[in-house]
């Protein structure tokens, strides 16, 4: 955002978040969830919206959209509905949507981002479209016709409305973001931007600094990512301010972000609720909540990302970079945890797990959870280290790997390669004793107080021990050589 508009306007925005639930089967039907499989290989008369056919509402998704309030601080409906929002579209066989309008299952709640409050106005229930493949190659217009896929037809989303609370591209990445790791730690939704499978739409209005009332919103759909939603906000204010500020009026719209040019285009132009004639859906009864069931649902809460922060900080005193970054996957969280009550030295441990744990998962595109390392393992491997037994190097070069990749226990793994650190003084010394007369101008430099030369001391004993030297014994062994000299 310029400067100019930074001074002149408040950004204004609240996001509709439509998460896909990890049900096994759809909202109204027993076809499966699943993806990649060959098209329309997952329909049925009810999901294709033949003649006749009756939903059957799906409970699992009642239950995650009841988890999902819990976790935001919701009220739970005691009695909502569902509706029927009509529009025609080729991937939507009925012609409708099966949602939920004025009696939602959860009203409001709220989500903290570093923080700040955003209001969650509500979360509905509904079915999601089918998808339309553009296929044929046409020279001018890429493709010449377009294939229906209705695996997706009758996908269970939960649809989480905030209310206009954000001020920026950042608080509105924050917000998605958070409210991502919420959803994953529910396990109901896996999260991921790019499949689809987690879709923001971001509503966006500006008005003038110190104005109480709202400015026309426009709608952008297609944000692919975290990056591309700070991206469409941007140029969404951009777009906006540049309109206002020549004395034009925003139009109220629908508009699509283009990756590749990073700006937004208009799709179509707003429609209102009335537009599309919502009634009841005469063929699902009204659903009544008990409270038992709320009861029952909100004890499989886990700890959420957010106490997890706080825990983790106050707990185990970590920082807040640390925190985060074993946070940010549950199966990471627990992990950490599991090792922290089997004894391992809290701050030791997640140094572990952020560092080279973490960079050899990211090299191979891999998760905690499928590796063959158990909690105990790793515990075992900073145990070795804290006895002397192995050092830092011989840890993370030979032996971290073998355990994240075949689960074999660090002490068939030191013993079978033969890692164990030497802490034979005497043998040390030796090759100390060697080693320092072998590079008198090293040793001049050490005594003029050169402390890093010191360095290629201990390198060069590793060197002939093949990394297995005691580091502690041989930096003392130079004092004392040093000394003596
Ligand atoms: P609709 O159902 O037509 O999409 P809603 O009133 O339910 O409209 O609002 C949808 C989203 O738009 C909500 O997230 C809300 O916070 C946001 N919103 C509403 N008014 C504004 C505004 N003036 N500027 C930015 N966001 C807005
Ligand atoms: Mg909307
Ligand atoms: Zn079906």
């Amino acid at each position: 955002m310029s400067a100019a508009t930074q001074t002149k306007y408040e950004v204004v925005i609240g996001l509709e978040v439509h998460a896909q639930l990890k049900t096994k089967t759809k909202i109204f039907c027993s076809c499966p969830v699943n993806f990649g499989n060959d098209p329309n290989m997952n329909a049925c008369p009810v999901c294709l919206g033949m003649p006749g056919v009756l939903p059957v509402l799906n409970k699992q998704v009642v239950a995650y959209a009841i988890k999902t309030g819990l976790a935001l601080g919701c009220q739970i409906a005691k009695r909502c509905k569902f509706d029927r929002k009509q529009y025609f579209y080729p991937d939507l066989p009925k012609n409708y949507q099966i949602s939920q309008y004025d009696e939602p299952i959860c009203l409001n709640g709220s989500l903290d981002i570093n923080g700040k409050r955003i209001a969650i106005q509500r979360i509905h229930m509904e079915e999601d479209a089918g998808k339309l493949v553009h296929a044929g190659s046409d020279r001018l217009h890429g493709s010449d016709y377009s294939l229906v896929d209705y695996n997706r037809t009758g996908t269970p989303l939960i649809e989480i409305v905030s209310m206009p609370d954000m001020r920026s591209a950042e608080e509105a990445r924050e917000y998605a973001q958070t409210l991502r790791g919420i959803l994953r730690y529910l396990d109901v939704c896996d999260g991921n931007l790019e499949e689809g499978s987690m879709r923001c739409d971001v509503n966006l209005s500006l008005r003038p600094i110190g104005s109480t009332t709202f400015g026309t919103r426009t709608e952008t759909k297609n944000v692919n990512s975290f990056k591309s939603l700070v991206r469409a906000v941007e140029s969404e204010i951009e777009r906006q301010s540049e309109i206002l500020d020549s004395g034009g009026r925003i139009v109220q719209e629908t508009r699509l972000f283009d990756e590749n040019t990073g700006k937004t285009f208009s799709m179509r132009s707003k429609e209102e609720a009335h537009d599309y004639r919502y009634f009841p859906e005469p063929d699902l009864v009204p659903l009544e909540i008990s409270q038992a069931w709320i009861k029952e649902i909100k004890e499989t809460v886990p700890e959420l990302p957010h106490e997890k922060k706080t825990r983790y900080q106050e707990e185990y005193g970590l920082s807040l970079d640390d925190t985060k970054v074993l946070i940010d996957d549950k199966n990471m969280a627990e992990f950490y945890e599991a090792v922290v009550r089997l004894g391992a030295n809290a701050k030791k441990a997640a140094n572990w797990l952020i560092g080279p744990i973490t960079a050899y998962l990211k090299e191979n595109k891999t998760d905690i959870i499928d590796c063959c390392m158990t909690p105990k393992q790793l515990v075992d491997l900073l145990k070795a280290l804290e006895n002397g037994i192995v050092n830092d190097n011989t840890a993370k070069a030979e032996i971290l790997e073998e355990i994240l990749v075949n689960g074999t226990e660090v002490e068939e793994i030191i013993n079978k390669k033969g890692l164990s650190q030497i802490t034979d003084e005497s043998a040390l010394k030796t090759i100390v004793k060697e080693i320092i007369e072998q590079n008198p101008e090293q040793l001049k430099q050490l005594k003029e107080g050169k402390e890093k030369v010191r360095g290629f001391f201990v390198g060069q004993a590793m060197k002939k021990t093949n990394g297995k030297a005691s580091p502690a014994i041989v930096n003392k062994l130079i004092d004392e050589f040093l000394k003596s000299s």
